[in-house]
């Protein structure tokens, strides 16, 4: 068993939906620590973690350990970026594919973090359901809203559609689901 969970930002006009095998709280949990940049993302790794004095704490084998987060500076992923734009014209065919996904993941999140609008409200539990299907269930569900998807959050899995018919669409989806 495992949930699917709804989280409303009031203020920001979003929720988000996810998956989770804990209590969707742990989720909230989480979620606000991110948006409230208790947790940052590593301008090196890009993985979150609990800030030390607004900076990214030691985490092996990492060169962002003790720099700033993307939430606070850009100017080490954004060497990272240049600097893979460069090697790419060396490289051979097999770390050509891994490259070119990193430069297109680093050059989205840079984009999302540079015209990322401020941080309004806070995030509260909307609703959860309990199912075996829940990872299946919110597959289905994302793609369901995927016209609604908001692109620009910090984090994935953020729409900009009512409560109310997400709501709809995630109990539609799990009945669906558990009655094959
Ligand atoms: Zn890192």
């Amino acid at each position: 068993m495992a949930y699917v969970y709804i989280l409303e930002n009031k203020v920001a006009g979003r929720i988000k939906i996810g998956a989770t095998v804990n209590h969707p709280n742990d989720r909230l949990l989480d979620i606000s620590r991110m948006w409230r940049v208790i947790k940052g993302r590593c301008q090196i790794c890009l993985n979150w973690r609990m800030l030390v004095d607004g900076r990214m704490p030691d985490h092996v084998q990492c060169t962002g350990s003790g720099e700033l987060p993307l939430e606070y500076g850009t100017q080490l992923a954004e060497e990272q970026l240049a600097d893979l734009q460069e090697q790419i014209q060396s490289l051979s065919y097999s770390d050509l594919n891994f490259a070119t996904k990193r430069i297109k993941n680093l050059t989205k999140i840079l984009k999302n973090y540079k015209e990322n609008p401020s941080r309004l409200g806070v995030w509260e539990l909307r609703a959860s359901f309990k199912t075996d299907s829940a990872y299946l269930a919110e597959e289905y569900v994302h793609l369901k809203l995927e016209n609604y998807l908001d692109r620009k959050a910090p984090f994935g899995e953020v729409f900009s559609c009512p409560p109310e018919k997400a709501i709809a669409v995630v109990e539609n989806v799990i009945a669906q689901l558990e009655n094959q």
